[in-house]
């Protein structure tokens, strides 16, 4: 992708809360329970769609229209009094694919490589081929949620076995749509307010730059997010995700290196860790990114605390399976049966 479709500080179109239900598509329910609810508003500071007032004391879903349904108030409610549900209405249907089928050259060469990434790595989980559908590009033939997903559930949900489209309105998460290019970023996102209060940065200027320094697609640049099974491609890939040891990661990062000896600058943080580290930061690029998770991606998927995650862009796939292949040779099954002697 160009480095033009990707903005720079001072570049952000912020939603305002007007716009939210526009952009949300399913509406949801907002249910509070008030014999729990003891008035403390933590769900209203912590809705990021500004759809919970607090009034006389007590919590209201003021526009309900705009909840994306991410559950960041449930998670927040220390009493557990709040209920978010789905309901299914016009324009919910799914979208019309129309996509060329994949070639099938295109299709075994993926193959190919996971086969090699799984063989030689011994991992133990798909990687994972990803796929951002631009806006005005038809949709590929792919399966969408019922219900609404953050993408690194999504992305967990690939390594697995299963092959997810989803446009906008069956994204939960409101910073990685923002991210991804499927939307505009919510103020409370921009302003760097949501971070102070999940205690997750110092202050409100250390939040807005991490906002800043991170990369983003334009809002509406993105129709849908597709991310398949390399081994099961539906469409042709951008970057591939694999999730495994550090080890793994390790061996991943050295197949890259193999033909040229250069070191990689990574580009971590903890924050936004499948949209910008795994996904956009390869994508824009041009080279390989490590990401440890964030404390969002580790809290909404079955990641474990041994994993992490490298983002391959395509381009570069069939130099790191070739590097990786010589690796497996003899590098990797002699390093694995080396036994040292204690430190002493
Ligand atoms: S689910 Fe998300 S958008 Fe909806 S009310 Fe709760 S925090 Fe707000
Ligand atoms: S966070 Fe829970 S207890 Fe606090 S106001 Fe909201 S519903 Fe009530």
């Amino acid at each position: 992708m160009s480095e033009k479709l990707v903005l720079h500080e001072g570049e952000m179109e912020v939603m305002e809360a007007s716009q939210f239900a526009d952009v949300s598509a399913v509406s949801h329910a907002v249910r509070f329970d008030n014999d729990l609810c003891t008035g403390c508003g933590l769900c209203a500071a912590f809705c990021p769609m500004e759809v919970i007032a607090m009034a006389d004391g007590r919590p209201q879903a003021v526009a309900a229209e705009a909840c994306w349904g991410c559950e960041t108030c449930s998670g927040q409610c220390p009493v557990h009094a709040i209920r978010i549900e789905a309901t299914a209405q016009e324009g919910d249907a799914p979208a019309e694919a129309s996509a060329s089928p994949m070639d099938e050259h295109t299709r075994s060469r993926y193959r190919e490589w996971a086969r090699v990434l799984r063989d030689v790595l011994g991992l133990r989980w798909h990687p994972v081929a990803i796929t951002l559908v631009r806006a005005g590009d038809p949709l590929p033939d792919v399966p969408m949620p019922e219900e609404r997903l953050r993408y690194c559930q999504a992305l967990m949900a690939a390594r697995r076995g299963r092959a997810l489209m989803m446009p906008v309105n069956r994204h939960a998460c409101p910073d990685g749509t923002s991210i991804l290019g499927l939307a505009p970023i919510p103020a409370k996102l921009a302003s760097g307010e949501l971070y102070i209060l999940f205690h997750k940065l110092d202050s409100v200027e250390a939040a807005q730059r991490m906002v800043a320094e991170r990369p983003s697609l334009p809002p509406r640049s993105v129709r849908a997010t597709v991310t398949c099974p390399l081994d099961e491609p539906r469409c042709e890939a951008e970057v591939v995700a694999v999730i495994g040891t550090p080890e793994q990661m390790m061996w991943l990062s050295m197949a890259t290196s193999y033909y040229t000896g250069h070191r990689h600058d990574f580009h971590a943080s903890g924050y936004n860790a499948q949209c910008v580290e795994t996904t956009l930061i390869p994508l824009t690029s041009g080279e390989i990114n490590i990401s440890f998770g964030c404390y969002g991606c580790r809290a909404s998927s079955d990641v474990d605390d041994t994993l992490m995650m490298m983002g391959i862009p395509v381009s570069l796939m069939d130099d790191v399976v070739k590097g990786l292949r010589e690796l497996g040779k003899r590098a990797i099954p002699q390093s694995r049966d080396k036994v040292y002697l204690p430190p002493f």
